[in-house]
């Protein structure tokens, strides 16, 4: 009421607000929002922004903060008065600032967040356009704004709503310098007048405020009265054994008299205090030499609700044209929703000149880095900076590059130890992986954070600088082999024969793996090669290569007459350099799938057959010349090309190639039955029985029948030329 009176005070001069501010005004008031405690934000940035701005005043001159030389930030709660008060102690308006800039002048953001929020926005960006001090009509239906600058004298602003505001002297206590915002809160937002509601708030959005927040918090104290001590005296002195002879007649009343007085001993007395919210002082802004582990932890802690400490720290400042503090931690684990979550969000805090902007800025890190937390807090960013504005931000992108640099030297050092960097690598190796995938930049820096398993690297993983290093002389690959399992690969007859020649394979068993090897081709100038894919060429000696001719005109016609058997299955059929003892492997062209791939892509369910169809592996049958199963075979097919049974023997072959290969079976049920075919023979079946059935269509027929269902689709696939 007496606000009321105030605002009708004679020296009041009324203003309308800017067309496009009081459009603003009356959407802030009638949109139905819930997320309304941003207010707060808004009103303590605004603060912050006011005590930066005399902080940076007083750099020059020290005689502005004559006016009052604590920074701070005060918050006031009265729930007699439903009103909120927050207090700083910053640079103050004008007269003329708190007309401009509370009403008059609009500001191209004041448009623009209109236009996004039809579009959608969503209220709590509002500060983001530089509107933000009108979300304090989120919460209230009347703001008083009274502010004394160095410049002028104290003034109120007053308003509630409705297309105007008033400015009057204010005559009432003296701010000394400073802005004082009076929210009267609405009815329905009372929560706003509880302390514990505030301290909530503040810790959430304004913990890192460079500046103290305090809240007046009401205490309550015992106290005692002043003849309570009198009588606790007296009762000293009786204990200390004073002559009783005065007090024989009088114990008796006294008695009664401590009744009474036992009842009102003690009051509960209401006092108010100071409470200061924001006491984690912006690490990021102190000096790395004096923070110990254990502060890193805490705060490492605070910003990401983790339980656990972080695996490792990086704090640093980049100075020079573009000026940023920046803390970055890997914590122990892969959070449960890494993969999982489709929006794209990451886990670092964007402040500008320590007030919080955002901690879902998609372009300050890469996809493949989303799992490192921590802030940045940058000098140069305006403090009113949009999303949109973000995303074009050279400034930004800066930030970005340094950040994914400092990232890769974090993990170079945590190399240095073994123990810990195990840890991270079980952890996060994907994410590193797809790193390799993605930033073609630091794809190099990548791969040498690379561990794995190889055939000679024993229980530990290696580093392919490790493997590079045990390289024999005339070795000039680095082989590999991608695969479902340690043991799998191991024992697979395509390491087996690389491994007879002395060469080292690395296992590759992750699917992601796979997508590796695409982009990785090389590392330290040394070719990576598979040794499941066609063109293997190990180092030869002059005898092997004769050897080698010589078997490819003797086994001519057998792979003829295999790959017209085969048919489409088969892109070709050629003489193996890379088997030991199997007679065949199937082997993929340099540029389709693996088998592993293969198997992954179905395991995914991959809908869109086309790639199926255009990506799935291209398979080369590769004989070997030196088994007795091929030479036998040979032999046969050169007697007579058509002979049933090598066309029976070879669809086996290639059969049981697909399984020793890492392949699926198109139709388990016809291998099946060619093994049974096969037993039978073993146990001393006769022709005739057999012949019977042979009939039966699966065993007879080496085309296979479409298969129904999903299976036809698996059998267009392995028909793909
Ligand atoms: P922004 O903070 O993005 O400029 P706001 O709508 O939050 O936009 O604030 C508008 C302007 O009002 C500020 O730029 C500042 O000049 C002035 N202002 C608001 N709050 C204060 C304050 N506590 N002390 C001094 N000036 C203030
Ligand atoms: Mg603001």
């Amino acid at each position: 009421m007496a606000d009321a009176n105030v605002a009708a005070a004679p020296e009041a001069e009324t203003f309308a607000f800017q067309a496009e501010i009081a459009q603003l005004m009356s959407l802030i008031i009638n949109t139905f929002y819930s997320n309304k405690e941003i207010f707060l934000r808004e009103l303590i940035s605004n603060s912050s922004d006011a005590l930066d701005k005399i902080r940076y005043e007083s750099l020059t001159d020290a005689s502005k903060l004559e006016s009052g030389k604590e920074l701070f930030i005060k918050i006031i709660p009265n729930k007699n008065d439903r009103t909120l008060t927050i207090i700083d102690t910053g640079i103050g308006m004008t007269k003329a600032d708190l007309v401009n800039n509370l009403g008059t002048i609009a500001k191209s953001g004041t448009k623009a967040f209109m236009e996004a929020l039809q579009a959608g926005a969503d209220i709590s960006m509002i500060g983001q356009f530089g509107v933000g001090f009108y979300s304090a009509y989120l919460v209230a239906d009347k703001v008083v704004v009274i502010s004394k600058s160095n410049d002028d004298e104290q003034y109120r602003w007053e308003s509630n709503a409705g297309g105007s505001f008033t400015i009057t002297p204010d005559h009432g206590e003296p701010l000394g310098r400073g802005t004082k915002i009076i929210l009267h809160i609405k009815d329905d937002q009372a929560e706003y007048l509880e302390e514990s509601k505030v301290k909530e708030i503040v810790k959430k959005h304004s913990q890192f405020i460079g500046y103290p927040i305090k809240l007046v918090v009401q205490k309550e104290r015992e106290k005692e009265l002043d003849e309570d001590e009198e009588e606790t005296e007296e009762e000293k002195k009786e204990e200390d054994g004073k002559p009783e002879v005065e007090d024989v007649g009088e114990d008796e009343d006294e008695d009664k008299d401590k009744e009474k007085k036992k009842k009102k001993k003690t009051i509960t007395e209401k006092y108010l205090e100071d409470e200061e919210l924001n006491k984690t002082k912006p690490i990021w802004t102190r000096n790395a030499d004096e923070i110990t582990p254990e502060e890193y932890g805490e705060f490492y802690k605070s910003l990401t609700n983790d339980w656990e400490d972080h695996l490792a720290v990086k704090h640093f400042s980049v100075e020079g044209q573009l000026e940023f503090k920046a803390l970055l931690f890997i914590p122990r684990r892969v959070p449960f929703d890494l993969f999982e979550s489709r929006k794209k969000k990451n886990n670092i805090k964007l402040y500008v000149r320590r007030v919080f902007i955002m901690d879902n800025c998609e372009d300050i890190i890469p996809e493949y880095l989303n799992f490192m937390k921590g802030v940045v807090d940058s000098e140069d960013l305006p403090l009113n900076i949009s999303r949109e504005m973000l995303q074009q931000n050279k400034i930004l992108k800066v930030i970005r590059k340094n950040l994914v640099k400092k990232c890769l030297e974090l993990f170079e050092e945590l190399t240095e130890d073994k123990d810990n960097y195990k840890k991270c690598y079980e952890q996060f190796s994907k994410n590193l992986k797809l790193g390799i995938h993605e930033d073609s930049q630091n794809r190099k820096k990548l791969s040498e954070l690379l561990r794995y398993h190889t055939s000679a690297s024993g229980d530990e993983q290696c580093s392919l600088k490790d493997y590079v290093g045990r390289m024999k002389e005339n070795q000039k690959h680095i082989y590999y082999i991608t695969g479902e399992s340690r043991d799998q690969v191991a024992n697979s007859s395509f390491v087996e024969c690389v491994k007879k020649r002395g060469f080292e394979v690395v296992y590759m068993t992750e699917p992601i793996d796979e997508y590796v090897v695409q982009q990785l081709k090389e590392f330290d100038g040394k070719q990576l090669v598979s040794v499941t894919k066609e063109g293997l060429e190990l180092p030869e000696t002059e005898e092997e290569k004769k050897k080698r001719e010589e078997d490819k005109t003797k086994y001519e016609n057998l792979c003829k007459v295999m790959k017209d058997i085969l048919d489409k299955k088969v892109e070709k059929v050629v003489v193996s350099n890379r088997l030991v003892d199997s007679p065949c492997c199937i082997v993929t062209s340099q540029y389709g799938w693996t088998a592993n791939m293969e198997r992954i892509m179905k395991a995914q369910a991959l809908r869109d057959t086309s790639t199926m169809g255009y990506m799935a592996a291209k398979k080369h049958l590769e004989i070997n010349p030196d088994h007795p199963i091929m030479d036998n075979l040979r032999q046969k097919a050169e007697a007579d090309k058509h002979d049933k049974s090598v066309k029976d023997l070879v669809m086996l072959l290639f059969e049981t190639a697909l399984l020793s290969s890492g392949f699926g079976l198109e139709d388990p049920q016809i291998h099946a039955s060619r093994i049974y075919r096969m037993i039978k023979l073993g146990l001393g079946f006769d022709e005739e029985e057999m012949a019977v059935e042979e009939d039966t269509p699966a065993s007879a027929d080496n085309d296979v029948p479409p298969l129904e269902g999903d299976g036809e689709e698996v059998s267009r696939m392995e028909e793909v030329d």
